[in-house]
């Protein structure tokens, strides 16, 4: 998708703080952090958000809470961390690349506002 953001960061034309990338998702840190411990995780395949996931596709996104989980150890989370997968409009989805957001750092409030 030659217009979409996350698409351009994957591809390196847009800077981005790298957390962690292999062959199928690239992790990196959120420009506007919501929690002291702030990042996305986006597969390397354009999906437009969550409501695009097949039963086809969604291999995908269980490597990613795979790599979630790895990375919560290596960057020491160990008090606990939120994922948050946003969708559409009233979902609070403003970027149409599925991405999963990684929390941490401080209690979270529930349920969101
Ligand atoms: P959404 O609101 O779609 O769930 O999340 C999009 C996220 O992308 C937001 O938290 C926003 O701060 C982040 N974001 C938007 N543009 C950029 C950018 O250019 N670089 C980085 N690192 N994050 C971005
Ligand atoms: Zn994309």
């Amino acid at each position: 998708m030659s217009d979409c953001l996350f698409c351009k960061i994957i591809a390196g034309e847009i800077p981005s703080k790298k957390v962690y990338e292999d062959d199928l998702c690239y992790a990196f840190y959120d420009i506007d952090p919501q929690a002291p411990t702030h990042f996305l995780v986006v597969p390397k395949a354009h999906l437009s958000g969550p409501d695009a996931v097949t039963d086809e596709n969604s291999a995908v996104v269980g490597h990613i809470y795979a790599v979630i989980a790895r990375l919560s150890k290596e960057l020491g989370l160990e008090n606990g961390y939120r994922v948050v997968a946003n969708c559409g409009k009233d979902g609070g989805q403003t970027v149409g690349h599925l991405h999963f957001h990684v929390l941490a750092g401080r209690s979270l409030a529930w349920p969101p506002g």
